[in-house]
């Protein structure tokens, strides 16, 4: 069976990457360094503690498992700190994997599947963000996603490193069978905050702005379930398994909510009152981030399939009640 080294397996996205991995009968090596992710997420292959910038670490780890292709999740990720600790974002996010893409060539690896962001295309009115719109990022987590790009394209045409690069929208919802989830410490995302609220584990959300240029003056996003998200992760690694050309993939479904939206659909799916309150913009946030591409349904076939909100919502909602992790 073919090993795919998971970095950030141990995270939320990186965790359910490994299980539909694993369900596609490859087996997923995680590679975390559990900083913000748990090990108790890790249960659908081998786990290597260890961190990006570790390049003694990565060249044993593969040369353990010689992966067929690397997935690359690890990374900080809120917009917020990368406000502040820009430094951070830079050395951890762009150095990190830097040292993860020579290490990969160095192995002889040559498939390498990454996770951007549409924070890469920072604010931009009335234009529809396709794969081929210019990027912008308004804060240091977007740039130090858009220099790893950059290093992709590089390796690409000095050392053949093949490689997708999925923008990913925003990520929400959990695994239906409810055996991982989204948990992050401290959470700083819309939807758990939400449900948080919504279960008196905080004492309410804070709306950030309500000044947008929007319809209800809250900012706009497109949310996609994670679920969907991994599926497209195992069908960009058959495009490359496959010999096809470097490609970008924008992953959102094209329909954007506002924060008052998702707050009126999580009332619906948990039948509760959303304690909330009106705060100022938070630095960094883009007005509207809302994908306009089908280039993944095009090219890869990729479909969304639980990504409504009620959907995302309720399988976020069954997790939030019944699972966590321990350090
Ligand atoms: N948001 C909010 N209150 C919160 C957290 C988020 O109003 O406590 C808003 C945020 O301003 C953004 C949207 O919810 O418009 C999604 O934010 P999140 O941090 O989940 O994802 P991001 O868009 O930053 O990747």
């Amino acid at each position: 069976m073919k090993h795919i080294l998971v970095t950030g397996g141990a995270g939320y996205i990186g965790s359910h990457a490994c299980k539909a991995l694993a369900q596609a009968g490859y087996v997923p090596v995680t590679y975390d360094n559990l900083n913000t992710g748990w090990q108790d997420a890790v249960k659908f292959g081998p786990f290597e503690q260890g961190d990006l910038m570790d390049r003694a670490r990565l060249d044993e780890v593969f040369a353990k498992y010689e992966p067929a292709a690397v997935m690359h999740f690890a990374a900080l990720s809120q917009v917020g700190e990368a406000m502040s600790e820009p430094g951070r974002y830079w050395a951890n996010n762009v150095m990190g994997s830097l040292t993860l893409i020579e290490a990969t060539v160095a192995a002889g690896c040559r498939n390498f599947v990454f996770s951007s962001t549409c924070a890469t295309y920072g604010d931009q009115d009335n234009v529809v963000l396709n794969e081929d719109s210019a990027q912008h990022p308004l804060n240091a987590y977007g740039a130090s996603k858009r220099a790893i790009e950059d290093i992709l394209r590089d390796f690409q045409a000095a050392y053949g490193l093949n490689h997708v690069i999925f923008r990913y929208f925003n990520v929400a919802g959990a695994d239906p069978e409810g055996e991982i989830g989204e948990f992050h410490r401290p959470e700083t995302h819309l939807v758990p905050l939400m449900l948080d609220a919504i279960d008196g584990k905080r004492d309410g959300l804070t709306v950030f702005g309500t000044d947008y240029d929007t319809p209800d003056g809250t900012c706009i996003r497109d949310y996609v379930h994670v679920c969907d998200l991994v599926d497209a992760h195992i069908l960009g690694l058959d495009w490359l398994e496959q010999g096809k050309e470097s490609r970008v993939f924008n992953l959102g479904t094209g329909s954007g909510f506002s924060v008052m939206e998702v707050i009126e659909h999580s009332k619906a799916v948990t039948n509760r009152p959303v304690p909330y309150s009106v705060g100022p913009r938070r630095a960094g946030d883009c007005t509207k981030l809302v994908s306009g591409s089908v280039r993944a349904e095009t090219e890869l076939g990729w479909r969304a399939k639980r990504s409504t909100l009620e959907t995302m919502i309720a399988d976020a909602w069954r997790w939030h009640q019944n699972g966590h992790y321990e350090k």
